[in-house]
This record gives structure tokens, C-alpha cells and sequence, in this order.
């Protein structure tokens, strides 16, 4: 019997990029470079934890002053960030109901576990109905809407809360629909044109037909044990610690302005790591 999995966004597009970069990470626990990310990305990381807390400390009802935010870049951040919360136009307002900072949750799929932890959760009820409705603060440059469409976060999001979201509401409610469930993504670069996004139920069975799909594959790797297949994308190797452990040190480092490759970062539900370009790591040794 395969070992039960837990499973993330972060974890589920490693194996879509490299299977044995799955295998060799999170089964097999092999090392990764402790901190090889450049002094300008460490530097971007910690603003974008900095800024995810103040938002957070925000909806849980913490009252914020600008002058205590010693960071020059996060402090306009946060005051741009207030300043769409206040002048949110009308109809476009946050809707009302339970907000739920920094949520995570966890659901079962083919015996397995699906983990994900959403910046801000607001459910209640409209119409009788209950609904959902996700947002994301993002502090990287903005993509645009179809792109964030087929992202990995929003498709398992939406996904999640419309397979698990009614626990959040217990007994006795009527069921939540995958129409009453959405994600907001907001950027701080952009802080005038969030994106909504709306779910469906047919969006709904196709999109978690595919993302049971994808669990069915690593269930068969598991079976299947041995090594797991080396990407055939070159380029993923470029940016991967364990070239040394492949044979495919011959990929080299990634060039300076390469942005074709996806960077394995660490497996971090922190949306901002993901808007990074490229990060090079060091090959690990054997
Ligand atoms: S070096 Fe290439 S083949 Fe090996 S785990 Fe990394 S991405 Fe996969």
C-alpha cells in the first residue's frame, strides 16, 4: 500500500515539472541548499512575509501604525493597501461575513491530502446561499487575468473550498456551490485593479477531474517505485539542486535573464516566492 501523501500547490507542480525532483524532495528527503537565493530576492521575500503579516494582523482586528513599519518599501505597501481598503468603490465592497485570516485547510482526494493556506477566507451567507470568497495579496508584478485562470493556485483554491469549504459552515447548511466561490487577487503594484475570479460547477469537474488525475500519476510512480522519470525539460534542470544527482550538470546555471524556467523554491504557500524570476541553485552534492 503506497504511503498517504501531503499534498500542496507546491508540491503538485514539482511533479509536473520533474517527477524525480518530487520523488528525490519529498520522498526520498534528499538535501536542498539551505539559502542560495540572491541578497535582492531574500530581501524581497522578507518584505513580501513582512507585508502578508500586516494584512493578516489587519482582519484579525490589530490596529496598524504606518510609523512603527520600519521598512521604507513595506510601509507603502501597507499605506497603499489601506488606501484601497477605504476607497473600495461602491459595489465592489468586501462582502460581508466571517473573515478568516490566514486559513488553512486540508481535504482528502484518492486517499491522500490536500493542503492549502489562503490569505484571507470570507464566508457567510447571501441570498440563503452560503459562499466563499477568496483573496490573495500579492506584492509581485501582476498577471493577468487568463493567466491567472489556469495558475496552479487558483485551480486548486477554488477547487479545494468547493470539495471541503462546507466544513467551515457545519451541519444543517445548505450545500456550498462551486457558483457561490471565489478568489480576489489583489497586487500591490496594481492596487486599483484587483482580479475576480468566479467558479462553476462545470469549471468544477473538469478542473478536479484533472487535478485527481494528476494524483492518480504519482500514486502509480509510487507503485511503480524505483527512480522516477527525469524531465525531459532541459531547462528545469537549470535551475535544480539536485543536477549532480541526475547527471545533468551539463544544464548548467540558468542565464542571468531567464524567465522560460520555473525556479524550484521551497515549498512555501507564500504566493510572492512564486512571482520570482528564476532563482539559481547550487547543484547538491551526492
Ligand atoms: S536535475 Fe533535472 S531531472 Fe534531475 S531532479 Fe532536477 S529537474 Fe529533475
Amino acid at each position: 500500500m503506497n504511503e498517504t501523501l501531503l499534498l500542496s500547490r507546491g508540491k503538485l507542480t514539482t511533479f509536473l515539472e520533474c517527477r524525480r525532483r518530487f520523488q528525490l524532495r519529498y520522498l526520498e528527503m534528499a538535501a536542498w541548499p539551505a539559502a542560495p537565493l540572491p541578497a535582492v530576492d531574500e530581501e524581497r521575500l522578507g518584505r513580501g512575509q513582512q507585508f502578508h503579516q500586516l494584512v493578516q494582523r489587519h482582519f484579525l482586528g490589530l490596529k496598524i501604525e504606518p510609523a512603527t513599519i520600519s521598512d521604507r518599501t513595506v510601509r507603502g505597501w501597507w499605506l497603499t493597501f489601506a488606501r484601497f481598503l477605504s476607497n473600495l468603490p461602491h459595489g465592489r465592497n468586501m462582502p460581508d461575513g466571517r473573515t478568516l485570516p490566514e486559513l488553512t485547510l486540508t481535504i482528502p482526494i484518492r486517499g491522500h491530502l490536500l493542503h492549502g493556506r489562503f490569505d484571507l477566507l470570507i464566508i457567510g451567507e447571501k441570498d440563503g446561499l452560503p459562499f466563499a470568497h477568496l483573496y490573495d495579496w500579492k506584492t509581485g508584478r501582476p498577471l493577468d487575468e487568463s493567466t491567472l485562470r489556469h495558475d496552479w493556485q487558483t485551480r486548486l483554491y477554488l477547487a479545494m473550498l468547493a470539495e471541503g469549504g462546507q466544513a467551515l459552515w457545519g451541519e444543517g447548511q445548505n450545500p456550498l456551490r462551486p457558483e457561490q466561490i471565489s478568489i480576489t487577487y489583489w497586487y500591490v503594484t496594481a492596487p486599483e485593479e484587483p482580479h475576480t475570479i468566479s467558479y462553476n460547477q462545470a469549471w468544477h469537474e473538469q478542473n478536479w477531474a484533472e487535478i485527481e488525475a494528476i494524483v492518480a500519476q504519482i500514486e502509480e510512480q509510487q507503485t511503480a517505485g524505483g527512480a522516477w522519470p527525469l524531465t525531459e525539460e532541459r531547462a528545469q534542470c537549470r535551475v535544480c539542486a539536485y543536477q549532480a544527482l541526475c547527471g545533468r550538470q551539463e544544464a548548467g546555471a540558468p542565464a542571468l535573464n531567464a524567465t522560460e524556467v520555473a525556479a524550484p523554491i521551497p515549498d512555501d504557500e507564500t504566493d510572492d516566492l512564486f512571482a520570482i524570476p528564476a532563482i539559481p541553485l547550487e547543484p547538491a552534492l551526492p
